[in-house]
């Protein structure tokens, strides 16, 4: 589903961000990125959700190259593929409804689709008593709740979540790490970058970890080594 072949990426003049990685992900799988900081996790992750491009190799999504796609097609890869970040993204003077609602709106859906829609994936993170709120009066927790709800509105195919939990405690934590594996559950690919060493620990699932720009393990049931 997902394939990086030979993958570098060189900032000018000669920092070399990510180096010659080589890696499939299987439709399904939920696969931890770890690695220290400034190891090149959010440039793997900036590499396949197109915000950057290689200086060298490829990057396949679903048998076609990212970078490739012509902007006509844009608008179905973004819907095939999520994203959640560890500062959520939300926008302040909008509700935890409204927040989820308005990518639909902007993509001129009609208010009986948003309706239904932004109540399901409201219902799966389990927000619903908590629609009306802002995200100041939301906890931690409930903000990257809304953020996944986001990410899920178009069903993609795949979730890259950058550092989630964060800012999270770890009772947060692990109700959002436990909400990601519910949703790898219902069929979603869950790409997790993170330097929590419990997260990875308890998931007890694939772990690529990453060491100077470069892929340095790929375990099936990683233990958290860095
Ligand atoms: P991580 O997410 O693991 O902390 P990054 O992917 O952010 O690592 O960074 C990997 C390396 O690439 C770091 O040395 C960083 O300084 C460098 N880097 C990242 N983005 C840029 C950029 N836009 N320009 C120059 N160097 C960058």
């Amino acid at each position: 589903m997902i394939e990086f072949q030979k993958v570098s990426k060189i900032y000018p003049p000669e920092s070399a961000a990510v180096r010659d990685i080589s890696f499939k992900i299987t439709q399904g799988e939920f696969v931890s990125l770890i690695g220290k900081s400034g190891a090149g996790k959010s440039t793997l992750l900036e590499l396949f959700l197109r915000e950057e491009f290689p200086t060298e190799g490829r990057v396949l999504f679903q048998e076609q190259d990212v970078h490739q796609i012509p902007d006509r097609h844009l608008p179905e890869f973004r819907r095939k593929v999520g994203a959640v970040f560890q500062d959520y993204k939300l926008l302040p003077q909008k509700t935890a409804y409204e927040n989820v609602a308005y990518v639909m709106e902007v993509m001129g859906a009609s208010e009986e689709d948003i309706v239904r829609d932004v109540s399901e994936v409201l219902e799966i993170v389990g927000l619903i008593d908590r629609a009306h709120h802002y995200p100041a009066q939301l906890s931690g927790g409930e903000k990257q709740r809304v953020a996944i709800a986001r990410s899920l509105i178009h069903r993609p195919d795949v979730i890259i979540a950058d550092e989630p939990t964060g800012n999270l405690d770890p009772y947060h934590t692990k109700d959002i790490i436990g909400l990601l594996v519910k949703i790898n559950e219902l069929g979603t690919t869950i790409i997790l970058a993170t330097h929590n060493k419990e997260v990875i620990n308890r998931l007890g699932k694939r772990v690529l970890t990453l060491d100077a720009g470069r892929l340095v393990r790929d375990e099936e049931r990683g233990k958290f080594m860095i």
